[in-house]
């Protein structure tokens, strides 16, 4: 486990690492590009770079933090990759069922593969489950998020590359927003973004810009129309699930 810098959760557990791109969103994957640099500063975890690896000794941690954590599952790679077997993903939501007292941010891109696994996983409240959308021709990943049994839905439309107008935010909690940064970002358009904090708001869906993005993130910032928009789904724990 670590500490993390991601704006919308605390820490980051990673039972699972390495994965393959499967759309425009993933072109400047971060997970990719640290795993390159664990993996030259030789860390045990990261030696196989970023081919899927699963980590049976990762699955005790949760079991180890004290008081109540908001936790980023897989930051380092895809729970939902097809090279994760099932049985793998049945220990890591176990190790969450198990853990009620800690809420686990699970965000995918393989929303096929999770729609078709969905009903072999127990879905406690404290299971957040969200797809990234980075554009309209992944779209179709919200309606399969939507026909799972997972108590918390949520979005990711982190790197925004395009608009999203019209988005069904039906049975969906939360929506996070971002632009891209790095070397070479791809532009967000404050247009699309305040047309998702539009449709966030008639929906009474909470609203979540993670930052701009761009060479300079920092300097960029996370400020929208002058204010800084944190809203998060309702946290439930221990005595709900
Ligand atoms: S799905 Fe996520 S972890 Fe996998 S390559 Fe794409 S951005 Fe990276």
């Amino acid at each position: 486990m670590a500490q993390s810098s991601i704006e919308w959760t605390e820490m980051t557990w990673n039972p699972t690492t390495g994965c393959t791109k499967i759309s425009a969103g993933c072109k400047f994957c971060y997970a990719e590009i640290m795993s390159k640099r664990l993996q030259a500063m030789g860390i045990e975890k990261y030696k196989d770079n970023f081919e899927v690896r699963v980590h049976e000794s990762a699955l005790n941690i949760p079991y180890t933090w004290r008081g109540s954590k908001v936790v980023f599952v897989n930051s380092m790679s895809d729970l939902f990759h097809k090279d994760v077997p099932l049985e793998f993903i049945q220990k890591v939501f176990k190790v969450m069922n198990d853990n009620p007292q800690h809420v686990f941010q699970v965000l995918t891109k393989r929303a096929d593969r999770l729609q078709q696994l969905h009903k072999k996983l127990k879905w406690t409240h404290n299971i957040w489950m969200g797809v990234s959308v980075e554009n309209e021709k992944v779209r179709k990943r919200i309606d399969l998020l939507r026909e799972t049994n997972a108590k918390v839905k949520f979005l990711s439309l982190e790197p925004l590359i395009g608009p999203l107008p019209n988005l069904n935010l039906g049975k969906i909690d939360w929506v996070i927003v971002g632009g891209e940064s790095g070397h070479k970002p791809r532009p967000m358009n404050p247009d699309w973004v305040i047309d998702i904090q539009d449709q966030c708001k008639s929906k009474e869906v909470a609203f979540f810009f993670k930052q701009w993005g761009g060479k300079n993130k920092k300097a960029n910032g996370r400020l929208l129309n002058g204010k800084i928009y944190d809203e998060m789904p309702e946290i439930q724990l221990q005595h709900s699930v």
